[in-house]
């Protein structure tokens, strides 16, 4: 066994010591039989969340009607789940009732895909009721039962089948794709926060470009917001190549294909509701871009910018150029970093020496004076020292 099991081990333990039944599951499991990097260890147990929260001392309730709680030991976090079925499934998202069971292979029989419902038990003993070890074998992304009735229960699945794409390389089994066309529309039915989860994560994934190929082909897209009409400029990804975009840099690359402008864009990344600093920083990434796209880099836009917005919109630049070329953002990383100042806080002078120095009524003249020092100072023309500016601006005027 491998870390973060090995450490997580003691958890497992602890709940055995009290007589309960404790497996690492999903995720972890997948991507250890994977050989991939694993992120957070998924706990499933016999144990209620109850009787979870008697057995360790630090818990959290992070969803405790669906039998999830966090349990905080030696320094670490891992949630666990009570083994569960869901039954009578509602507006094909949420179950009407989930109902605690003390029965593994029950629990493993409501997770979406085979290769996600596997369990490991303390000794690294697989259990794999679905030939879940045989789909990662085989990369092959298959419903864990009847591929139409498990995304009539949770409509969710079918963007997760589309995010694995991404992220595994895998290929989809064929019943699950003729799902995913059939059932295409009931992806209308789920919050847009839990598309919006998927969605980034198929994104960033290595095989991002097959992925949107088949929420084009299945129809999925037409149930994502802001996509639903955009077919034909989503395909401009498919001439593009990138490796290492961040979720955000994703975003600004999907915006620039569907040529969205202004308040057009806010617009649609409110749709998404993503979070505000995010919605900044992506129209930031393409007011840039799109300067970039007609001219070079000059001082002052990279003084605007600022060090991550002026890397973003170079590799985005890169990438609709078909160029690879870090040198070209190092450089420019170092043509910032050489700036005699980064904000206007750093300027040598205030409002109040202009006021002083001409003996005026504050006006829009002073914070026009005080934009051209700025923009001065950053392109070279005039050191950033008080005596200095104040002999620049004396000759300007005499101009
Ligand atoms: P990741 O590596 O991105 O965390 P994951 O497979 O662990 O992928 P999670 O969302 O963390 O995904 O879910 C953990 C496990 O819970 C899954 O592996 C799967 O067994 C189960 N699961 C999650 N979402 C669903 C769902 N909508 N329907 C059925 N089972 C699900
Ligand atoms: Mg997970």
């Amino acid at each position: 066994m491998i870390e973060p099991f090995l450490s997580a081990l003691p958890v497992l333990q602890k709940l055995a010591d009290s007589g309960y039944e404790a497996y690492f599951v999903g995720g972890s499991v997948r991507d250890f039989l994977l050989g991939k990097p694993i992120s957070d260890v998924d706990i499933a147990t016999s144990a209620t969340p109850d009787e979870v929260k008697k057995v360790f001392s630090k818990t959290v309730d992070i969803g405790i009607e669906h039998g999830t709680i966090l349990v905080l030991y030696r320094n670490s976090s891992y949630e666990i789940t009570t083994f569960r079925t869901e039954s009578e499934y509602q507006d094909y998202r949420r179950p009407k009732e989930v109902s605690f069971i003390r029965n593994l292979k029950d629990d493993l029989k409501r997770r979406d895909f085979t290769m996600n419902a596997i369990a490991m038990d303390q000794s690294g003993n697989l259990i794999d009721p679905f030939e879940g070890q045989k789909a990662i074998q085989e990369k092959i992304i298959k419903t864990v039962g009847q591929a139409e009735e498990r995304f009539q229960e949770d409509a969710l699945r079918m963007m997760r089948a589309v995010r694995f794409i991404s992220q595994l390389s895998f290929s989809i089994e064929s019943q699950t794709l003729l799902a995913l066309e059939n059932l295409a529309p009931l992806l209308g039915k789920i919050a847009v926060e839990r598309k919006r989860a998927e969605l980034e994560k198929l994104l960033i994934g290595p095989n991002c470009k097959e992925a949107i190929n088949i929420l084009l082909n299945t129809g999925l897209y037409r149930y994502l917001p802001g996509l639903d009409n955009q077919k034909e400029q989503l395909k401009k990804l498919f001439r593009l190549n990138w490796n290492s975009l961040t979720k955000n840099e994703m975003w600004a690359l999907v915006l620039y294909c569907i040529n969205l402008k202004g308040k057009e864009i806010e617009l649609f990344l409110r749709n998404w509701k993503l979070a505000l600093k995010d919605i900044r920083e992506i129209q930031q990434v393409i007011f840039f871009l799109e300067s970039r796209l007609k001219k070079d880099w000059e001082p002052y836009d990279l003084y605007l910018a600022k060090r991550d917005i002026i890397v973003s919109v170079e590799k985005l630049f890169q990438v609709i150029n078909g160029t690879s070329e870090a040198r070209i953002i190092d450089d420019l990383v170092k043509s910032y970093d050489r700036l005699p100042i980064k904000e206007r806080g750093d300027l040598g002078v205030t409002g109040n020496d202009l006021l002083a120095w001409f003996n005026q009524e504050a006006g829009p003249w002073l914070k026009d004076s005080l934009l051209s020092i700025e923009r001065a100072i950053v392109e070279g023309k005039v050191l950033n020292e008080k005596n200095k500016i104040k002999e620049w601006l004396m000759e300007c005027n005499q101009k």
